[in-house]
């Protein structure tokens, strides 16, 4: 070290026989940099320089504040740094380096300012081990020795270095509050010592620890710092459409749906089951939290033990079992269970199954409790964060009550669709033969008939596929009309999904029958809202609009009452064909 600290005195009184050079004008006053290293501030006589958007700082900051030993080579004009097991060598106005004895390069070269020697501080000390952040708001390069973080005993992943200033540990809030699952809470509080460096938020490790509620040691001697906090999961309660999730401290889940049945599922971070919930572990380490007491008939029961034996092998704990989640098993197992839901229950049942039917969870993860709410229908729902864990308020789409059918009037509003030649609007014709069938089918008390518009009003396309799919509708019915040329006549009928093919064909063959027009076949078309529709689904064109003759017919009433029934008996032959 004495040695090395002549070399470098030898070094500086060379440079100052160098006319000028010792002579240079002193940096700005703006262009002062603040250096901070192992959490204490540094005045260097010769105070760091910005070049090119990097910091340097003169040999003597590296060889005294970061514990390298620096010697230097005047032949070669080059700098040899050595800390613990790292060699650098540097070389005057070269950008090319070596560390450890293998090629790097710099983004900037050292240089002589002021008759010192500077070198790029972040290279420097990040090849040597060291942690390097930048403050844009004080100018303040903070180096200092790297610390671990762990978050209940598993290292923190992203983002997570951790700075000292004033000898104040500064951890990432982000990283750490998501860790916890309290990102969007954390995003709520106000933060007061905050800091943002090299374009991370971090915050004093005291004001975090009180902030989320968890336990904080900083290990000094073996530069770690600890995060702990056992959240225990301890149970639910249900009230209708609200589901309480309780846990013994504050914590958000990430949250999804399945379907088949529909399903939310909650992974709670950092969670662990409480001793009371591991004892309602059965042999596949799930266990219910709470289970309907519906009158359920014997179908409904059985019905209910195939969903959960399906679940069970799509929610397996990975870490128990060791095998990875399937997706594509989970699909076809779900599709051949719909099967077997929909032949068993009852089609007209005017007892309404329970919203919630029943919840399970298990230790999805070591640091993860997964809940499942299970529900006998589709629905929207909203997460709010309490002091005890999360409630879910549930928003169900409409109910399915029966064999549902939905009747589209294509267009509306502002969009009148095709133009008759007589001033007409397909809008209206659309709409007038949609109000007739759906009339037609409502006579049917097995049939739950929804109209996507029953006045003249817009909806979008994507609006009008979420009304059949949300309520999980068992067949869709778009009405249109046709234009092109003035000779060109005829009707046709379009699907897309191979699923509809025979319901398409169905309706149109009645549909020919009715108008007499000609017939210009069943053909596949990628209409949106014949493709997005998941039940078997059909867009009628029963004429040209623009054909002087089909129009004339197409805006009578009796020749509109005509095609309804048409369409009306396409949709019941379907209906008890597949029965
Ligand atoms: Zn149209």
């Amino acid at each position: 070290m004495r040695k090395s600290y002549a070399a470098w005195m030898l070094l500086l009184f060379s440079f100052c026989l160098l006319p000028g050079l010792a002579m240079a004008a002193p940096a700005q006053a703006q262009d002062q940099l603040k250096l901070m290293v192992e959490g204490k501030s540094v005045d260097a006589d010769v105070p760091p320089v910005i070049d090119q958007g990097r910091t340097l700082v003169p040999v003597r900051v590296v060889a005294e504040q970061l514990g390298a030993t620096v010697t230097w080579d005047d032949v070669s004009r080059s700098a040899t740094i050595v800390r613990g097991q790292t060699t650098l060598e540097l070389t005057l106005d070269r950008k090319a380096a070596r560390k450890n004895g293998k090629d790097v390069q710099l983004d900037t070269a050292p240089k002589v300012h002021n008759g010192r020697m500077l070198l790029p501080l972040r290279f420097v000390s990040e090849s040597l081990g060291l942690t390097v952040g930048w403050e844009e708001a004080t100018r303040t390069v903070i180096v200092n020795s790297p610390l671990t973080v762990s978050v209940n005993g598993s290292g923190l992943a992203a983002a997570s270095t951790v700075y000292v200033i004033d000898g104040t540990a500064f951890v990432p809030v982000d990283a750490l509050a998501n860790s916890f699952g309290l990102k969007d809470w954390v995003n709520k509080q106000t933060i007061h010592q905050t800091r943002t460096i090299d374009s991370v938020r971090v915050a004093p490790l005291d004001e975090m620890r009180d902030l989320l509620g968890v336990d904080a040691q900083w290990d000094q001697k073996n530069s770690r710092i600890t995060f702990t906090r056992d959240t225990n999961f301890t149970g639910v309660e249900v009230d209708g459409e609200k589901v309480s999730i309780k846990t013994t401290n504050r914590v958000t889940p990430a949250s999804f749906t399945l379907e088949g049945p529909h399903r939310i599922v909650m992974d709670f971070p950092q969670t662990h089951l409480s001793s009371k919930m591991q004892n309602g572990l059965d042999s596949s380490y799930q266990g219910i939290a709470y289970q309907a007491s519906a009158a359920n008939d014997s179908d409904d029961r059985e019905t209910t033990q195939n969903n959960r034996v399906n679940d069970q092998a799509a929610e397996m704990p990975s870490w128990l079992s060791g095998i990875e989640e399937n997706n594509d098993s989970e699909d076809v197992a779900v599709d051949a269970l719909s099967q077997v839901t929909a032949a068993s229950v009852p089609v007209a049942s005017d007892a309404k199954p329970p919203l919630v039917t029943t919840i399970r969870y298990s230790q999805y993860q070591p640091d993860v409790v997964r809940v499942v709410v299970e529900l006998s229908q589709k629905s929207n729902y909203d997460l709010s964060q309490q002091e005890d864990g999360v409630s879910v308020t549930l928003k169900p789409a409409p109910r399915k009550t029966g064999y549902l059918i939905v009747i589209d009037a294509g267009h509306g509003g502002h969009d009148n669709g095709a133009s008759g030649v007589a001033g007409n609007k397909e809008k209206d014709y659309n709409l007038a033969v949609a109000n007739k069938v759906v009339k037609l089918l409502s006579q049917y008390k097995e049939f739950q008939v929804v109209a996507t518009r029953s006045t003249d009003v817009y909806l979008t396309l994507q609006q009008r596929v979420e009304i059949a799919n949300n309520m999980g509708a068992d067949l869709f019915l778009s009405v249109h009309a046709n234009s092109f040329t003035p000779t060109s006549r005829g009707t046709e009928t379009f699907y897309y999904n191979a699923n509809s093919e025979a319901f398409a064909r169905l309706v149109h063959s009645y549909l020919v029958k009715a108008t007499g027009f000609p017939d210009r076949t069943v053909q596949i078309q990628p209409f949106y809202v014949i493709k997005n529709t998941k039940m078997p689904a059909t867009l009628t064109e029963t004429g040209f609009l623009t054909n002087e003759i089909e129009n004339k017919q197409l805006m009578s009433p009796a020749f509109q009452d005509k095609i309804a029934q048409a369409l009306a008996t396409a949709i019941r032959e379907y209906y008890l064909q597949n029965q």
